[in-house]
């Protein structure tokens, strides 16, 4: 019983301990995205077959001290739960658009650049307007930029979801579906969602080429997207075997480390000026 006890006092200081992180992390956060100097993009490229530079996506990440970066598989979650999401993701918006201003000013072929959007921010009434304005400030065309969503989002209010991905492409904005098969997508509607792009989960792309169902998840979604006209890119691609599988299954593009990790801006400025052409 003593023993039993103890436990939960112990339970209860992890506890507490746990909230009071939580709420300090909160705190971080919001101080970061107020003084907006803290989050640094790094951009990482997309290949097709030929291993050809066709995009780049662009990955937060949280500097709190000089060199040490805190990933955005941390923060994020923490940004959706803390009612933070939008501040921060309008924040990146405005980071990316002054990089590909200058990128386009020095190198006019450089690819479209994607950047992920969470479903909260994409459903609020204050996306499209900060978006546009945004556009008009950097002198943004929708032609270079892409959104990437996951599936969780059509889980919401499809319809407006729908309308909202309408009213993007008419802006020739591309659209992808994030960690494609780990969601909750229906097919029937996946017919009539304004999509562009299936991006295959690395959870899928790992096996592909040492396992069966891996193999066959990711050939059917490549058969998928090709009956829906739409493009597959596969993320998390680290070697060779998963590269020629996947490419010999028809998939359009690629992202992993096989290729390239997510780089800084001068490394990308060094490889936009030795790939394309001024
Ligand atoms: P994601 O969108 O699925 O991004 C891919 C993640 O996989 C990135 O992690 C990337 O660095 C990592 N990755 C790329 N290639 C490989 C590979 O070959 N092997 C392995 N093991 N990993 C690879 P990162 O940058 O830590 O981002 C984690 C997640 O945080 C992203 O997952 C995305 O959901 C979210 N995120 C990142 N930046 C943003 C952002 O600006 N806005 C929002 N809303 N979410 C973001
Ligand atoms: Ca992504
Ligand atoms: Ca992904
Ligand atoms: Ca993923």
């Amino acid at each position: 019983k003593q023993a039993g006890r103890d436990n939960f006092k112990i339970f209860e200081l992890t506890m507490a301990r746990d909230a009071s992180d939580q709420f300090n992390f909160e705190q971080t956060l919001r101080q970061a995205i107020q003084s907006a100097h803290q989050f640094v993009m790094f951009y990482q490229p997309k290949v097709n077959q030929h291993r050809e530079l066709v995009g780049l996506e662009a990955l937060v990440r949280l500097e709190l001290s000089p060199g040490k970066f805190t990933s955005p598989a941390e923060f994020i979650p923490v940004a959706e739960e803390s009612g933070q999401i939008i501040a921060l993701e309008e924040l990146i918006l405005r980071l990316v658009f002054a990089q590909l201003a200058s990128w386009h000013h020095t190198y006019p072929l450089t690819p479209r650049v994607s950047i992920n959007l969470s479903g909260i921010h994409l459903l609020s009434d204050t996306f499209l307007p900060f978006l546009n304005q945004c556009m008009e400030e950097f002198a943004i065309p929708g032609a270079w930029i892409e959104f990437e969503v996951t599936e969780s989002v059509f889980l919401n209010d499809i319809e407006r979801c729908i309308q909202v991905l309408q009213v993007l492409q008419g802006m020739e904005i591309a659209i992808s579906i994030d960690d494609f098969g780990t969601g909750y997508s229906s097919l029937n509607y996946l017919k009539n969602l304004p999509v562009d792009v299936l991006k295959i989960d690395r959870s899928f792309v790992l096996e592909c080429a040492s396992q069966k169902e891996d193999a066959k998840i990711c050939s059917t979604i490549i058969e998928l997207a090709s009956t829906l006209g739409l493009s597959t890119i596969a993320e998390g691609v680290e070697n060779h075997a998963q590269f020629e599988f996947l490419a010999t299954h028809g998939c359009d593009n690629f992202q992993g480390y096989h290729f390239y990790r997510p780089l800084s801006v001068t490394r990308i400025d060094e490889l936009l000026a030795t790939t394309l052409e001024v």
